[in-house]
């Protein structure tokens, strides 16, 4: 489970996180819908430290942090518990898609190079890379390096896999494999938070919808109770112009 209490963000004056509360439970697929500028983003990386949130607190497992007075082996203990896929991928182009995977299984987690090159490989066999571990990421489609990245979460066996907008920079034919291996990822049960517009994925993949608006939460529940009776007028507004 995953836990976020209170937190708060700002930017110079702007406000951006404005008492964020949410439960994501462990094995759910929840997907964060919201405008451009509403905090998606900056929520996502608050959860991965790569923001540090002003206040507020954040408990994946049995580790817990308070974001105000957090010391460094309680970052590093709650970073350990994620990991996250980015729009637009960032992989080591001087690197080929096995030793991308692997870079952090040896740095971060110190792993022996025998052991990484196993874990790297078998991730990317999943997403469906067997015959690519030589290949440079400027070698491979925009679907094929974000799966790379999708498998280089994978190999870090986190809590929870944090996915920001992991399809908006791909073109329309190569959302679908993107997407398919993230399906995978939900039915093997590990914990997901999607920031996207894929309304496909929100619809038939995720339990759990969270509206964001204006660095709040406006309203969350399951895709049933969101898509077709949602209760609040500002959800209702943003889905009456995206579906
Ligand atoms: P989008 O769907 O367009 O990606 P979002 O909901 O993910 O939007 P965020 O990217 O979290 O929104 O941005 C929320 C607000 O925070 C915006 O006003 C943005 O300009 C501001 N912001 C985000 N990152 C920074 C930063 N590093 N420095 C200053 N302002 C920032």
């Amino acid at each position: 489970m995953i836990e976020l209490r209170n937190v708060h963000k700002a930017f110079g004056q702007n406000e951006v996180l404005k008492g964020i509360n949410l439960k994501v439970n462990k094995g759910e697929a929840a997907v964060i819908l919201g405008p451009s500028g509403s905090g998606k983003t900056t929520l996502l990386r608050c959860i991965n430290f790569l923001e540090t949130a002003d206040d507020g607190e954040l408990i994946i497992g049995d580790s817990k942090v308070n974001f105000r007075n957090a010391a460094r082996k309680e970052i590093l203990a709650v970073r350990r518990r994620t990991a996250m896929v980015f729009q637009n991928y960032n992989l080591f182009n001087n690197m080929n898609a096995l030793e991308n995977v692997m870079e952090g299984l040896v740095t971060g987690r110190k792993f022996s190079i025998e052991k990484a090159r196993e874990i790297a490989s078998q991730a990317l066999d999943k997403v469906g890379l067997k015959d690519k571990y030589n290949a440079y990421p400027l070698q491979l489609s925009g679907g094929q390096q974000q799966r790379v990245g999708i498998a280089r979460a994978i190999a870090l066996n986190p809590d929870v896999i944090l996915f920001d907008e992991p399809t908006s920079a791909l073109d329309p034919e190569l959302v679908g494999e993107v997407l398919a291996v993230m399906q995978a990822v939900a039915k093997e049960g590990i914990t997901m938070i999607v920031v996207t517009h894929e309304m496909s994925f929100a619809m038939d993949i995720a339990q759990h919808i969270i509206f964001m608006d204006g660095g709040n939460i406006v309203e969350e529940g399951t895709p049933k109770e969101i898509f077709t009776n949602p209760k609040e007028n500002r959800t209702k507004q943003f889905l009456e112009r995206i579906l």
